[in-house]
């Protein structure tokens, strides 16, 4: 593909987060429906060169796992990036949607998150960066497949956005400032996973450094309730029972990235993270194999948390590969 602004046909916004935002559109010439990623840098044209090489790795990525890439070019000031179209768009979406995911379908993103986490390193040495369920893309077809990868460093430092590279996915050791290894991926998996099982970001925003440390680590009620809530990537769900609103309302520390509604701050929401015990699937629920995978990727220490590796070796794993669920009738229900 020799791909230029001219040639495509916006059809509808897909989506926006702190980068830019996602057009799906269709590229003229050849008739093939696109997803382009159009992203405000502000870099040099020296910079801008070194950009277009390091997402030449994308190009080169081929594996069932990975959202494939058709190529990157430089429209002014912008650099689009024109990849696969996931019909059925990003897990985030998915489940605000349907509402919580079936432990057996949350099994099979395991397997391909694993599975692409693997493709990834083993063969391009590359760490993903950024898992979470809007990073996580499925189609028509049942394919689950990991977009946004970390491929460019020079495109991250030309973002012109403060916020790219912070996530509420980021693991203990990264928001205290360790390099990143692939086991920093693993944290942002069991995070994830919780969100997409219970329906709910698992951090819930009643987090205190006074008298209420006896909060519960997490956000999930003991029944499993769940709330369906909407965010952006800084802004964390507002606490869904009376008790930690009361809490929250407490609470003035810090500073609120978004004005309007409860949202708990990014300096706090870091706070929980590293210093309160890590979030759990609600015991009992959802088996004691998936229990046991999601505690293997979350926790704190980074010597007890697990590899991809070892993940694979995980009986919820090895059966989520082979438990009948039939991916494309599933994706045919929403
Ligand atoms: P952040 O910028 O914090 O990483 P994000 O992942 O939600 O957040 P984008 O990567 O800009 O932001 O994506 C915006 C939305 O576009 C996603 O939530 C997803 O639903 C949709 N999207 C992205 N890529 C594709 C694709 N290849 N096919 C279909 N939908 C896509
Ligand atoms: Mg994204």
């Amino acid at each position: 593909f020799d791909l230029q602004n001219d040639d495509f046909t916006n059809l509808q916004e897909l989506g926006q987060g702190n980068g830019g935002s996602v057009m799906k559109v269709q590229h003229v010439p050849t008739g093939t429906i696109m997803a382009k990623k159009i992203v405000l840098i502000d870099a040099k044209p020296a910079e801008r060169k070194k950009i277009l090489l390091e997402l030449q790795i994308m190009h080169d990525c081929d594996s069932p796992y990975i959202i494939s890439s058709y190529g990157a070019y430089l429209a002014e000031p912008n650099i689009c990036i024109c990849m696969e179209f996931m019909d059925k768009g990003s897990f985030d979406g998915i489940y605000k949607r349907i509402g919580a995911i079936e432990i057996k379908v949350v099994g099979k993103v395991a397997v391909a998150v694993l599975e692409g986490l693997r493709y990834l390193y083993d063969v391009h040495r590359i760490i993903h960066r950024d898992i979470k369920p809007s990073n996580i893309l499925c189609n028509s077809s049942g394919d689950i497949k990991l977009c946004d990868f970390g491929v460019s460093g020079e495109l991250v430092n030309s973002i012109a956005n403060t916020f790219v590279g912070t996530s509420i996915y980021m693991s203990p050791e990264r928001i205290q400032g360790a390099t990143y290894s692939v086991k920093s991926d693993i944290w942002s998996l069991g995070i994830t996973l919780i969100e997409l099982t219970v329906g709910q970001f698992p951090f819930s925003g009643s987090f205190s450094d006074d008298e209420d440390s006896d909060l519960e680590p997490n956000g999930i009620n003991g029944d499993g309730e769940t709330t369906p809530s909407h965010r952006d990537s800084l802004q964390v769900p507002a606490p869904t029972d009376a008790a930690s609103k009361r809490r929250s309302r407490r609470r003035s520390k810090g500073v609120s990235l978004h004005g309007g509604g409860m949202t708990m701050s990014i300096i706090e929401l870091m706070h929980q993270i590293v210093n309160e015990p890590s979030p759990r699937l609600p015991s009992g629920k959802f088996g004691r194999e998936a229990e046991e995978f999601i505690n293997g990727c979350l926790e704190k220490d980074l010597d007890a948390r697990r590899t991809p590796a070892q993940l694979f070796d995980y009986a919820w794993i090895l059966y989520s590969r082979q438990n009948g669920v039939d991916m494309k009738a599933w994706a045919a229900t929403f």
